[in-house]
């Protein structure tokens, strides 16, 4: 029986994994921590799909065409098209496994508005639409695991993966309770471990994602793409360890932006964009609050409590909690802040990376969100991207050619043993709270080529610094071996937005403030011996 090695548990792991067994492929599950602590449990607002028992006036044309808007010219259109016809089918297989949707008056799936969409076509569960998905994907993965054809196994996280030749064998795989290295060899390898948050700090998502994955597959020669386009939520609050989310279905419930003056509100967007102001695409919402320099409150006080308490019970209750605000009494003070990454790992529209039998999914590949994601379409990009993997690996031959990697698994871990036995306690913390720092202030939603030079300079410096720390105890090993591809990573995100000298979907340069048609093409960059080379993908190799 084939077998794939699929790294990360959140929704996409989860969705290929089961579309693996269902094609009689077996699947290896791996995470440092289980699905239901995996970023997509925090997925609020809910899932794009056009049905075709509710007759709204929508369209799959018209899903399509506000995805590739949204996307500004960078979406690739086969895929964006097979994502927005598969969307039916995947909702209609949630509600088959168990995801509970909310339910409208009729009966049908309820739906609610969600930025820059023409139409109602976010299918939600309450507030925790993503909580619910992950629960239904649990249970269908438990039936396979039943039977052996999918393993879940949790305290793993990856360390680097096993290429030979322009393809991939399998990875090497750090133990957490044995701290060792583990070699396991795989017919195909999938990568599902979401977005970069923790190089930004504060971010409204989860710290597991920290981009360390992309970092290192990109020094073993994997492309990256798009990756300037890093979406700030407009609509976030403060708390101590995180940013915390305030959907975009409060806006979608008819919410209100609005800053103060001469003691009036102003509701800003509504002033600049008309009626639908308010639900612009996070990019413009997310620009003009910054640009009116004030605080921005925002305001559904004006719902019944009811309506608040049925369709926005977890917001309700998370501005409680974190800021003692009620909602349905009063508005709450808002910013935008770091919240999903357009770009990752670059992939073909089967998504397989540029080596054979290396795939990405989910936020880590870098796909159908062009460069500004709609909300609604990641969860669906999660799925459909996991399902479109497992078919192309089970319809795959197997090439049968086995490749001996022990000299590799040696040598890796040889050096992270002699890096753990050279111990300090120089806080490994200390540089990733750094670089969050430099990132932030260098790459926020208003850019510029001073500020992109700085902030090169800035990691260039921890790197240098990086190889001479010794290791950490008082953090996992983890965070020790990781620091060096996350710093890669950094780099090569200011190296993508360094190179696109235009203002595009979230990526905005003061000193190039217009779209560059010249430019309509995604980033490419690619790793060459410490050299990182920028270039766009004029050629549309990552679209076939
Ligand atoms: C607050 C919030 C609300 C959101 N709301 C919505 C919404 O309403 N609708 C929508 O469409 N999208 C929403 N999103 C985006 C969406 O949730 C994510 O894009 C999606 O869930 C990503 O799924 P994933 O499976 O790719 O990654 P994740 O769910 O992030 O899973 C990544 C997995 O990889 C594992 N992992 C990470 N690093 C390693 C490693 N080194 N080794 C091994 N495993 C590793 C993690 O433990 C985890 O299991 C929201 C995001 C946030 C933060």
């Amino acid at each position: 029986m084939k077998n794939v090695l699929i790294i990360g548990s959140g929704i996409a792991g989860l969705s290929c994994a089961i579309r693996c067994a269902e094609n009689g492929v077996k699947a290896l599950l791996i995470s440092p921590f289980p699905s239901e602590r995996s970023q997509s449990v925090m997925a609020a607002g809910g899932i794009n799909a056009v049905l075709s028992d509710f007759e709204t006036g929508d369209s799959i044309e018209s899903h399509i065409e506000d995805t590739l808007r949204g996307g500004c010219g960078l979406s690739g259109e086969k895929a964006v098209s097979g994502l927005c016809h598969h969307a039916e089918e995947i909702i209609r297989r949630l509600e088959k496994i168990g995801t509970v949707f909310s339910i409208d008056e009729q009966g049908y799936l309820a739906k609610r508005a969600f930025g820059g969409q023409s139409h109602q076509r976010t299918c939600y569960c309450g507030s925790s639409t993503g909580k619910q998905i992950v629960s239904a994907l649990v249970m269908e993965a438990r039936r396979y695991e039943a039977n052996g054809v999918i393993t879940r196994r949790f305290w793993s996280c990856f360390h680097s993966a096993l290429i030979r030749d322009g393809k991939c064998y399998g990875a090497l795989l750090f133990d957490e309770s044995t701290r060792k290295l583990e070699t396991v060899y795989a017919d195909a390898v999938v990568i599902a471990t979401g977005g970069q948050n923790s190089v930004f700090g504060k971010t409204t998502g989860s710290t597991l994602c920290d981009g360390y994955v992309a970092g290192r597959l990109f020094m073993q020669g994997v492309d990256l793409k798009n990756l300037e386009f890093i979406q700030y939520h407009p609509t976030t609050i403060e708390t101590a360890q995180k940013r915390m989310l305030i959907s975009e279905a409060v806006r979608g419930e008819g919410g209100r932006l609005f800053y103060k003056e001469n003691g009036s509100r102003v509701y800003f967007m509504e002033t600049l964009y008309g009626s639908l102001g308010n639900l612009m695409t996070r990019d413009v919402v997310s620009r003009e609050i910054f640009n009116t320099g004030k605080d921005v409150f925002l305001d559904i006080s004006f719902l019944d409590k009811k309506t608040i308490d049925s369709r926005l019970p977890e917001v309700r209750e998370l501005c409680l909690k974190y800021k003692g605000i009620d909602i349905a009494k009063e508005p709450i003070l808002v910013a935008p802040s770091v919240h999903f990454f357009m770009g990752g790992i670059a992939v073909h529209l089967n998504h397989e990376t540029n080596i054979r039998d290396l795939f990405a999914i989910g936020e880590c590949a870098s796909m159908y969100h062009g460069a500004n994601r709609l909300g609604g379409n990641s969860l669906l990009a999660a799925i459909y991207g996991g399902m479109t993997a497992a078919d192309e690996i089970s319809g795959r031959n197997n090439c049968g050619v086995k490749v001996d990697f022990t000299a590799q698994a040696e040598n890796e871990n040889e050096a992270l043993n002699k890096k753990m036995n050279n111990q300090s306690r120089f806080p490994v913390m200390y540089i990733r709270d750094m670089l969050a720092a430099t990132m932030n202030s260098k790459l926020g939603i208003v850019r510029d080529e001073k500020a992109l030079n700085e902030g090169q300079k800035d990691v260039d410096y921890y790197l240098s610094v990086a190889d001479k720390i010794n290791y950490d105890p008082s953090v996992q090993p983890y965070f020790n071996y990781s620091l060096t591809g996350i710093l890669t990573l950094s780099k090569a995100i200011l190296a993508c937005a360094q190179n696109r000298n235009e203002s595009r979907g979230a990526h905005f340069r003061s000193d190039y403030p217009e779209r560059d048609q010249a430019l309509c093409y995604s980033s490419i960059a690619s790793y060459n011996d410490g050299d990182i080379c920028v270039r766009f993908d004029k050629e549309c190799e990552y679209e076939s």
